[in-house]
């Protein structure tokens, strides 16, 4: 998917609306493909004076295993997508930024792309409070709970044993 920006960076065109599927099925993150339907991107590239703004949206299910239970998950999630646009850099300006398009083609695929990433948590998890698994017998905490017994810090348990005297 790629954008071509030569009106609206030459001021011959206002603005252009986004609304593509992205298809990403191709991508792999840990060995799975977490984009199992495409992505969907909305929003607009602007000239706004001069300056070109790119602000969009991907929705998209993400499909992943849990980092805790390793529950296979999906979850519904929105990425924004906002750059600013210049086809050169000027040496006062951020790198971080902006966008750099020399050819004035945008390859909204990329972007969207690194932006998700970019965005993903370190810890993917099913859920906030994710019980994980029990280190001693592996079961998901989430669904039972097991029989071990829970490893007890000595001086806990010293302090304890003298409680039930
Ligand atoms: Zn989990
Ligand atoms: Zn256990």
């Amino acid at each position: 998917m790629v954008i071509d920006l030569e009106g609206l960076m030459q001021g011959s065109q206002e603005q252009l609306t986004l609304d593509c599927m992205l298809d990403f099925s191709n991508e792999t993150l840990n060995g799975r493909v977490p984009f199992t339907t495409p992505v969907h991107v909305t929003g607009e590239i602007r000239n706004k004076a001069g300056i070109v703004t790119l602000e969009a949206v991907a929705a998209f299910t993400f499909t992943f295993d849990c980092d805790r239970c390793a529950s296979r998950t999906e979850k519904k999630m929105r990425v924004p997508l906002t750059h600013t646009l210049l086809q050169e850099l000027s040496n006062d300006k951020d790198w971080e930024e902006y966008i750099v398009v020399p050819d004035l083609r945008l390859n909204l695929a990329d972007l969207a792309l690194e932006d998700i990433f970019l965005s993903l948590p370190s810890k993917l998890l099913c859920k906030d409070d994710c019980k994980g698994l029990c280190p001693q017998c592996g079961a998901n905490l989430n669904e039972a709970s097991c029989n071990c017994k829970k490893e007890v810090d000595p001086r806990l348990e010293a302090l304890l044993s003298m409680l039930d005297d």
